[in-house]
Protein backbone atom coordinates (compact mmCIF):
# COMPACT_ATOMS: atom_id res chain seq x y z
CA UNK A 1 0.00 0.00 0.00
CA UNK A 2 2.58 2.58 1.21
CA UNK A 3 4.78 2.00 -2.43
CA UNK A 4 1.63 2.74 -3.87
CA UNK A 5 0.76 5.78 -2.23
CA UNK A 6 4.24 7.16 -2.86
CA UNK A 7 3.66 6.08 -6.39
CA UNK A 8 0.63 8.60 -6.48
CA UNK A 9 2.40 11.04 -5.22
CA UNK A 10 4.94 10.73 -7.30
CA UNK A 11 2.47 11.04 -10.07
CA UNK A 12 0.22 13.71 -8.29
CA UNK A 13 3.75 16.07 -8.33
CA UNK A 14 4.90 15.06 -11.85
CA UNK A 15 1.06 16.41 -13.26
CA UNK A 16 1.55 19.67 -11.43
CA UNK A 17 5.37 20.06 -13.09
CA UNK A 18 3.71 19.51 -16.47
CA UNK A 19 1.22 22.01 -15.81
CA UNK A 20 3.00 25.04 -15.16
CA UNK A 21 5.79 24.10 -18.09
CA UNK A 22 2.90 23.96 -20.10
CA UNK A 23 2.22 28.09 -19.40
CA UNK A 24 -1.29 27.49 -17.46
CA UNK A 25 0.38 30.39 -15.37
CA UNK A 26 1.05 32.48 -18.33
CA UNK A 27 -0.45 36.03 -18.16
CA UNK A 28 -1.12 36.49 -22.17
CA UNK A 29 -4.08 34.43 -22.17
CA UNK A 30 -1.81 32.27 -24.56
CA UNK A 31 0.70 32.73 -27.28
CA UNK A 32 -0.41 36.19 -28.99
CA UNK A 33 1.11 34.96 -32.01
CA UNK A 34 -1.29 32.43 -33.63
CA UNK A 35 1.83 30.53 -34.98
CA UNK A 36 -0.24 27.34 -34.73
CA UNK A 37 2.49 25.65 -32.45
CA UNK A 38 0.94 27.44 -28.88
CA UNK A 39 -2.46 27.47 -27.58
CA UNK A 40 -5.05 30.13 -26.82
CA UNK A 41 -7.32 30.41 -23.94
CA UNK A 42 -10.66 31.07 -24.38
CA UNK A 43 -13.61 31.86 -22.19
CA UNK A 44 -16.92 30.53 -22.16
CA UNK A 45 -19.71 29.65 -19.94
CA UNK A 46 -20.10 26.10 -19.12
CA UNK A 47 -23.85 25.30 -17.93
CA UNK A 48 -25.59 27.41 -20.50
CA UNK A 49 -27.28 24.58 -23.18
CA UNK A 50 -27.11 25.46 -26.57
CA UNK A 51 -24.70 28.35 -26.05
CA UNK A 52 -21.69 27.69 -23.83
CA UNK A 53 -22.16 24.02 -22.38
CA UNK A 54 -19.32 21.46 -20.87
CA UNK A 55 -20.26 17.62 -20.80
CA UNK A 56 -16.74 15.80 -19.74
CA UNK A 57 -14.47 16.67 -22.22
CA UNK A 58 -16.98 18.14 -24.67
CA UNK A 59 -17.57 21.57 -25.63
CA UNK A 60 -21.03 23.08 -27.50
CA UNK A 61 -23.03 25.69 -28.38
CA UNK A 62 -23.20 28.50 -30.83
CA UNK A 63 -20.71 30.51 -28.64
CA UNK A 64 -18.43 27.62 -28.62
CA UNK A 65 -18.48 27.19 -32.60
CA UNK A 66 -17.93 30.98 -32.98
CA UNK A 67 -14.93 31.06 -30.69
CA UNK A 68 -13.52 27.59 -32.50
CA UNK A 69 -14.24 29.46 -35.87
CA UNK A 70 -12.50 32.84 -35.02
CA UNK A 71 -9.55 30.91 -33.29
CA UNK A 72 -9.13 28.87 -36.26
CA UNK A 73 -8.52 32.38 -38.31
CA UNK A 74 -6.28 33.44 -36.03
CA UNK A 75 -4.08 30.36 -36.87
CA UNK A 76 -5.49 27.84 -33.31
CA UNK A 77 -6.94 24.57 -34.65
CA UNK A 78 -10.02 23.23 -32.16
CA UNK A 79 -7.07 21.01 -30.21
CA UNK A 80 -5.16 23.89 -29.51
CA UNK A 81 -8.11 25.76 -27.22
CA UNK A 82 -8.02 25.81 -23.97
CA UNK A 83 -11.69 26.39 -22.34
CA UNK A 84 -11.55 28.62 -19.31
CA UNK A 85 -15.07 29.01 -17.31
CA UNK A 86 -16.20 32.25 -17.50
CA UNK A 87 -19.19 33.13 -15.20
CA UNK A 88 -20.62 36.31 -15.31
CA UNK A 89 -18.77 38.59 -13.17
CA UNK A 90 -15.41 37.70 -13.93
CA UNK A 91 -15.27 38.36 -17.64
CA UNK A 92 -13.89 41.50 -17.76
CA UNK A 93 -10.85 40.35 -14.28
CA UNK A 94 -10.04 37.08 -16.59
CA UNK A 95 -9.30 39.72 -19.46
CA UNK A 96 -7.60 42.22 -17.90
CA UNK A 97 -5.61 39.85 -15.72
CA UNK A 98 -4.67 37.62 -18.78
CA UNK A 99 -5.77 34.47 -17.49
CA UNK A 100 -7.80 33.83 -21.12
CA UNK A 101 -7.25 35.77 -24.55
CA UNK A 102 -10.84 35.85 -25.46
CA UNK A 103 -14.16 35.64 -24.17
CA UNK A 104 -17.57 33.80 -25.90
CA UNK A 105 -19.88 34.00 -23.68
CA UNK A 106 -23.24 35.77 -23.95
CA UNK A 107 -21.12 38.78 -23.01
CA UNK A 108 -23.45 42.06 -23.91
CA UNK A 109 -21.06 45.06 -25.23
CA UNK A 110 -21.93 47.86 -22.86
CA UNK A 111 -20.11 51.45 -22.63
CA UNK A 112 -19.64 50.62 -18.06
CA UNK A 113 -17.54 47.26 -19.80
CA UNK A 114 -15.61 49.00 -22.22
CA UNK A 115 -13.98 51.15 -19.60
CA UNK A 116 -12.53 47.49 -19.13
CA UNK A 117 -12.45 45.64 -21.88
CA UNK A 118 -12.70 46.07 -25.46
CA UNK A 119 -15.36 44.11 -27.47
CA UNK A 120 -15.01 42.92 -31.30
CA UNK A 121 -18.76 42.24 -32.83
CA UNK A 122 -21.72 41.77 -32.23
CA UNK A 123 -21.73 38.29 -33.57
CA UNK A 124 -25.09 37.88 -32.24
CA UNK A 125 -27.92 39.82 -30.61
CA UNK A 126 -30.52 39.00 -27.88
CA UNK A 127 -33.45 40.47 -26.06
CA UNK A 128 -33.56 40.04 -22.03
CA UNK A 129 -36.50 37.56 -21.30
CA UNK A 130 -38.68 35.70 -17.92
CA UNK A 131 -38.36 32.12 -17.47
CA UNK A 132 -41.26 30.90 -15.46
CA UNK A 133 -42.82 27.45 -14.30
CA UNK A 134 -45.32 26.32 -16.83
CA UNK A 135 -47.79 26.54 -14.34
CA UNK A 136 -47.48 30.38 -13.30
CA UNK A 137 -49.57 32.72 -15.35
CA UNK A 138 -49.34 35.67 -13.47
CA UNK A 139 -45.73 36.60 -14.72
CA UNK A 140 -46.41 37.93 -17.96
CA UNK A 141 -43.68 40.84 -18.33
CA UNK A 142 -41.17 43.40 -16.48
CA UNK A 143 -44.37 45.36 -15.02
CA UNK A 144 -45.72 41.72 -13.24
CA UNK A 145 -42.82 41.39 -11.11
CA UNK A 146 -43.88 43.34 -7.73
CA UNK A 147 -42.95 41.58 -4.87
CA UNK A 148 -42.06 38.24 -6.51
CA UNK A 149 -39.12 36.50 -5.58
CA UNK A 150 -36.37 37.06 -9.25
CA UNK A 151 -33.51 35.10 -9.72
CA UNK A 152 -30.21 36.60 -11.85
CA UNK A 153 -26.63 36.54 -12.17
CA UNK A 154 -24.26 38.73 -10.07
CA UNK A 155 -22.82 41.39 -12.62
CA UNK A 156 -24.44 40.41 -15.48
CA UNK A 157 -26.94 43.54 -17.27
CA UNK A 158 -29.57 41.15 -16.78
CA UNK A 159 -29.60 41.44 -12.91
CA UNK A 160 -28.91 45.52 -13.49
CA UNK A 161 -31.25 46.11 -16.03
CA UNK A 162 -34.34 44.54 -13.33
CA UNK A 163 -32.90 46.36 -10.54
CA UNK A 164 -33.19 49.53 -12.67
CA UNK A 165 -36.79 49.15 -13.73
CA UNK A 166 -38.48 47.13 -11.13
CA UNK A 167 -37.22 48.33 -7.99
CA UNK A 168 -39.90 46.83 -6.23
CA UNK A 169 -38.93 42.91 -6.98
CA UNK A 170 -37.23 40.96 -4.51
CA UNK A 171 -34.15 40.50 -6.47
CA UNK A 172 -31.70 36.97 -5.65
CA UNK A 173 -28.26 37.18 -7.19
CA UNK A 174 -26.33 33.50 -8.09
CA UNK A 175 -23.09 33.14 -9.34
CA UNK A 176 -24.61 30.90 -12.23
CA UNK A 177 -28.00 30.75 -14.05
CA UNK A 178 -27.84 26.81 -13.33
CA UNK A 179 -28.42 27.73 -10.26
CA UNK A 180 -31.16 29.98 -11.18
CA UNK A 181 -32.84 27.45 -12.44
CA UNK A 182 -32.56 24.86 -10.14
CA UNK A 183 -34.20 27.61 -7.39
CA UNK A 184 -37.09 28.32 -10.02
CA UNK A 185 -38.09 24.75 -10.80
CA UNK A 186 -37.77 24.31 -6.46
CA UNK A 187 -39.80 27.09 -5.91
CA UNK A 188 -37.36 29.30 -4.44
CA UNK A 189 -37.74 31.70 -7.02
CA UNK A 190 -40.95 32.42 -8.82
CA UNK A 191 -38.89 33.53 -12.13
CA UNK A 192 -35.37 33.70 -13.76
CA UNK A 193 -34.53 36.66 -15.84
CA UNK A 194 -32.05 36.48 -18.44
CA UNK A 195 -31.21 36.81 -22.02
CA UNK A 196 -33.60 34.61 -24.26
CA UNK A 197 -31.68 32.47 -25.43
CA UNK A 198 -29.99 31.17 -22.44
CA UNK A 199 -33.64 30.58 -21.00
CA UNK A 200 -34.84 28.92 -24.43
CA UNK A 201 -31.62 26.33 -23.97
CA UNK A 202 -32.73 25.83 -20.28
CA UNK A 203 -36.67 25.47 -21.14
CA UNK A 204 -35.64 22.74 -23.78
CA UNK A 205 -33.55 20.31 -21.49
CA UNK A 206 -35.14 16.73 -21.18
CA UNK A 207 -35.32 17.35 -17.36
CA UNK A 208 -37.21 20.59 -17.78
CA UNK A 209 -39.61 19.93 -20.99
CA UNK A 210 -43.28 20.43 -19.18
CA UNK A 211 -42.15 22.20 -16.54
CA UNK A 212 -40.56 25.61 -17.50
CA UNK A 213 -41.83 28.32 -20.13
CA UNK A 214 -40.42 31.33 -21.84
CA UNK A 215 -42.14 34.55 -21.37
CA UNK A 216 -41.87 35.74 -24.46
CA UNK A 217 -41.83 39.01 -24.47
CA UNK A 218 -38.13 40.26 -24.97
CA UNK A 219 -37.37 43.71 -23.23
CA UNK A 220 -33.79 44.39 -23.95
CA UNK A 221 -31.20 44.46 -27.08
CA UNK A 222 -28.06 42.21 -26.11
CA UNK A 223 -25.08 42.86 -28.19
CA UNK A 224 -22.94 39.60 -27.61
CA UNK A 225 -19.49 41.16 -28.27
CA UNK A 226 -16.16 39.29 -28.33
CA UNK A 227 -14.11 40.36 -25.06
CA UNK A 228 -10.09 41.17 -25.26
CA UNK A 229 -7.78 43.09 -23.55
CA UNK A 230 -8.63 47.04 -23.70
CA UNK A 231 -7.03 48.96 -26.51
CA UNK A 232 -5.99 45.83 -28.48
CA UNK A 233 -6.77 47.46 -31.71
CA UNK A 234 -4.89 44.69 -33.97
CA UNK A 235 -6.76 41.51 -32.23
CA UNK A 236 -10.08 43.44 -32.71
CA UNK A 237 -9.43 44.10 -36.18
CA UNK A 238 -8.56 40.16 -36.59
CA UNK A 239 -11.84 38.81 -34.64
CA UNK A 240 -13.95 41.34 -36.58
CA UNK A 241 -13.19 39.55 -40.05
CA UNK A 242 -13.25 36.41 -38.90
CA UNK A 243 -16.63 36.95 -37.55
CA UNK A 244 -17.89 38.73 -41.23
CA UNK A 245 -15.59 35.18 -43.11
CA UNK A 246 -18.46 33.35 -40.21
CA UNK A 247 -21.34 35.24 -41.12
CA UNK A 248 -20.81 35.56 -45.28
CA UNK A 249 -20.13 32.03 -45.75
CA UNK A 250 -22.54 30.37 -44.06
CA UNK A 251 -21.17 29.06 -40.84
CA UNK A 252 -22.99 31.67 -38.76
CA UNK A 253 -26.46 30.32 -40.24
CA UNK A 254 -25.45 26.51 -39.47
CA UNK A 255 -23.97 27.80 -36.33
CA UNK A 256 -27.50 29.23 -34.87
CA UNK A 257 -29.27 26.41 -36.35
CA UNK A 258 -27.25 23.40 -34.68
CA UNK A 259 -27.10 25.26 -31.75
CA UNK A 260 -29.97 27.30 -30.66
CA UNK A 261 -32.54 25.44 -33.46
CA UNK A 262 -33.08 22.45 -31.12
CA UNK A 263 -34.91 24.62 -28.33
CA UNK A 264 -36.97 26.41 -31.18
CA UNK A 265 -34.82 29.51 -30.81
CA UNK A 266 -35.56 31.75 -33.37
CA UNK A 267 -33.19 34.74 -34.13
CA UNK A 268 -34.79 37.72 -33.62
CA UNK A 269 -34.75 40.96 -36.37
CA UNK A 270 -30.96 42.49 -36.32
CA UNK A 271 -29.05 39.08 -37.44
CA UNK A 272 -26.84 38.31 -38.37
CA UNK A 273 -25.63 41.69 -37.10
CA UNK A 274 -22.91 43.95 -38.53
CA UNK A 275 -19.97 44.25 -36.13
CA UNK A 276 -18.69 47.86 -35.08
CA UNK A 277 -15.97 49.03 -36.26
CA UNK A 278 -12.70 48.36 -33.50
CA UNK A 279 -11.92 51.90 -32.43
N1 LIG B 1 -25.86 39.05 -21.94
C1 LIG B 1 -25.98 39.46 -20.59
C2 LIG B 1 -24.68 39.90 -19.97
O1 LIG B 1 -23.70 39.93 -20.63
C3 LIG B 1 -26.61 38.37 -19.72
C4 LIG B 1 -26.02 37.00 -19.92
C5 LIG B 1 -24.78 36.74 -19.08
O2 LIG B 1 -24.74 37.10 -17.90
O3 LIG B 1 -23.86 36.12 -19.63
O4 LIG B 1 -24.60 40.26 -18.84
Amino acid sequence: MRSTRIGLIAAAAALALGASACGSNSSDGGASGGSGGDSIKIGIKFDQPGLGLKKGDEYTGMDVDVAKYVAKELGYDADKIEWVQSPSAQRENLISTGQVKLIFATYSITDARKEKVSFAGPYFVAGQDLLVRADDSSITGPDTLDGKKLCSVTGSTSAQKVKDKVPGVNLQEFGTYSECVAALVSKGVDALTTDDTILAGYAAQEQYKGKLKVVGKPFSEERYGVGLKKGDTALCQKVTDAINKMISDGSWQKAVDDNLGPAGYKPPAGNPPTPDACA
